[in-house]
């Protein structure tokens, strides 16, 4: 779960990492009020959960609050996206920067650890600074047993060329970004950028934070920040009833029962030179209904060309799941190729049940995967 930047800095806030004053606005009145409070000089920044906000237009700086009014006015209009802008976060300008710097916090999956990354180059994307020029990215792991220690980030901002007298203070932020990660399980925490001001001091202007949806449970706090109006339709309908579905950008639909076969499953389809329009694992003893939910979001997707069903019965018996999906398509008029590969638990009976519906089946991973691709070509 992503959180919004003004979320993210509160609680930066709350673990002594400096942020400027702000509040949020949903409509230009309320723009023109808190920039009336903040002195008049404040940036106008729109609220979505999404990159690239300054090139769509979506942070203005204003210098009245006749200006933030007119920049509220203009950003509430937009459109980042496919995201309505909502609200708009009012911010006391930074007073000058004379440097952007990228600092975040974040797990290293291959090490298994936390780390934390930071460059000179702030303010641009990190992925082109990865790629254009690497050299200036620079990186330490934390041990969680010991915490970010003070060599660590003297090591960081001496490699960045931090100017020196900005150390103890940089050191203390880092430690404090570290503390709001842990604290909030969170997967990333990232200022980019934090900029040294005019007044030589270090201030998060940006700031992003994604939480681990594994860990919501014990974030009853943060699981209420959850914004469902940023959520696709098809997100919110799968979390409603139960399912694991990320959107892709293929074109053969998956219906998995277990993620570990899900992602098999992707993988087997790019193999034969197809590419998945989703990840979707529906689970173990997925009910028919569930079956009709999980088809339903796979075909609303326009670029859906073909739909393989990929089940391995254990717990779940192949002829109900067989029974689920054709119970699913009398729901759903569809003439959208499928392809379903049954095995273990009464798969035989299952796929009997499905060829008496005309339906192709497959008995391989592979046999079924280079189905769906041909199908997708044939279309
Ligand atoms: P993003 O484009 O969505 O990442 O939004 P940011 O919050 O990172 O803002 C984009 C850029 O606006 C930053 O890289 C800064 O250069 C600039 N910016 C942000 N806050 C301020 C501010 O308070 N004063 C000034 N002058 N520029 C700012
Ligand atoms: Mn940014």
């Amino acid at each position: 779960m992503n959180l919004h930047e003004y979320q993210a800095k509160r609680l930066f806030a709350e673990h002594g990492v400096p942020i400027p004053a702000g509040e949020v606005a949903t409509t230009p009145n309320e723009a023109r009020e808190i920039a009336r409070e903040l002195g008049g000089r404040v940036i106008v920044k729109a609220q979505v959960l999404t990159g690239g906000r300054g090139k769509a237009g979506g942070v203005k700086l204003a210098n009245s609050p006749d200006e933030a009014e007119e920049m509220a006015s203009q950003i509430l209009g937009l459109k980042i996206k496919d995201f309505d802008v909502r609200r708009v976060l009012i911010d006391q300008q930074a007073p000058g920067i004379a440097q952007e710097i990228y600092l975040a916090v974040l797990i290293d999956r291959a090490r298994r650890l936390p780390m934390i990354m930071a460059s000179a180059a702030g303010g641009m994307d990190i992925e082109e600074v990865a790629e254009t020029a690497p050299e200036k990215i620079v990186t330490v792991h934390i041990e969680p047993e010991l915490g970010v220690r003070s060599y660590q980030t003297t090591y960081l901002a001496s490699t960045m060329g931090m100017p020196r007298n900005l150390w103890r203070d940089f050191d203390k932020l880092v430690k404090g970004l570290y503390a709001c990660f842990q604290a909030n399980d969170a997967s990333l925490t990232e200022i980019n950028p934090l900029v040294i001001t005019g007044e030589g001091k270090l201030l998060a202007v940006d700031g992003k934070m994604s939480i681990d949806d594994n860990a919501l449970y014990r974030q009853p706090r943060l699981a209420e920040m959850r914004d469902v109006a940023e959520e696709t339709a098809s997100e919110r309908e799968a979390r409603a009833s139960g399912l694991n579905f990320i959107q892709l950008d293929g074109s053969i639909g998956c219906m998995v029962n277990g993620a570990g076969l899900a992602m098999a499953t992707m993988d087997i389809i790019k193999l034969f030179g197809g590419a998945p329009a989703n990840f979707l694992d529906i689970g173990g003893g997925a009910k028919a209904e569930q079956v009709t939910t999980a088809l339903r979001l796979i075909l609303s997707d326009p670029k859906v060309e073909a739909v393989l069903f990929n089940i391995f019965g254990g717990i779940t018996r192949g002829d109900e799941v067989a029974r689920g999906i054709i119970e699913a398509l009398e729901v759903i008029k569809t003439d959208v190729p499928m392809v379903v590969r049954l095995v273990g638990t009464n798969a035989e009976e299952g796929r009997a049940i499905l060829a008496d519906a005309n339906m192709e089946t497959a008995v391989t991973l592979s046999d079924a995967a280079r189905k769906a691709v041909a199908a997708v070509r044939g279309s």
